[in-house]
């Protein structure tokens, strides 16, 4: 018997213009196929988000839908009960960019504060970084198991102003192989923090790398998981580094 998970998309109204909600759908499929009960809920501004989840989903957005985002989340406080008490937050560009210390917005780099989740302080940088991403997961905290090989390799699409420095407390997600990432000069791409974990990339990112959505199924449940083999999704990986490296980025 399993027991039920609960998602919870949050802000799809406003963090949602990037694609990123597939990521809810591949964590629910992932744990349909394995026989648990997944439920999902998508939150809105306005209403509570319910604090017994067991994953919390943040996606991309334009800078004013995150100033919005950050203002109410850090009101209703329900992310930080939720990582304090180990829940996975996992979040996307914007999100991830919200989940820090402060970021900056518009011309002037007015300086807002983040919900201070992550260790991180975003900037604007001197480009934005546009294309396709290619980066290698380091090994991740409590991971007992790390991926490692081409299964390690994550590809996604960037699409971002800011850029972020992390401080002592997060460690990186992954280190850029093709791409700007983090895009402090430390060729990093996002940052882990506990079962907090932030990245640049959109595709969504969780269908183009299943090992990192089961890193995120087995930190949230605290289980491990039996490999789940899909037939097309190696084949497709591998198309999408070749791609990459190739240099679809442009
Ligand atoms: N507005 C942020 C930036 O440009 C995030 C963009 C996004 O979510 N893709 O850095």
């Amino acid at each position: 018997m399993t027991r039920p998970v609960h998602i919870v998309l949050v802000y799809q109204s406003l963090l949602g213009i990037y694609g990123d909600r597939g990521n809810a759908t591949v964590l629910m499929k992932r744990l349909q196929w394995r026989g648990f009960e997944p439920r999902l809920t998508v939150a809105e501004p306005g209403q509570p988000l319910p604090d017994d989840a067991d994953i919390y989903l943040l996606g991309g957005g334009e800078d004013g839908a995150q100033t919005t985002a950050v203002r109410l989340l850090s009101q209703e406080g329900t992310l930080h009960r939720a990582a304090e008490r180990g829940a996975v937050v996992f979040a996307v560009c914007a999100g991830y960019q919200i989940l820090g210390t402060t970021f900056t917005i518009g011309e002037r780099e007015e300086v807002m504060p983040g919900l201070g989740l992550l260790d991180i302080t975003t900037r604007r940088g001197d480009v934005r970084a546009v294309g396709e991403i290619l980066t290698r997961l380091r090994p991740l905290p409590g991971d007992v198991t790390p991926l490692s090989g081409d299964d390690a390799l994550v590809t996604g699409f960037e699409n971002h102003g800011g850029m972020t420095t992390l401080g002592p407390d997060a460690s990186p997600l992954a280190d850029v192989e093709i791409g700007i990432g983090n895009g402090d000069g430390s060729a990093t791409e996002g940052a882990i923090q506990g079962s907090v974990v932030g990245t640049y990339p959109h595709g969504p990112i969780l269908a183009r790398n299943p090992g990192l959505a089961d890193f995120l199924l087995e930190t949230a449940l605290r289980t491990r998981l039996d490999p789940l083999p899909v037939v097309p999704i190696p084949g497709l990986r591998r198309e999408r580094v070749a791609a990459i490296r190739q240099g679809a980025r442009g």
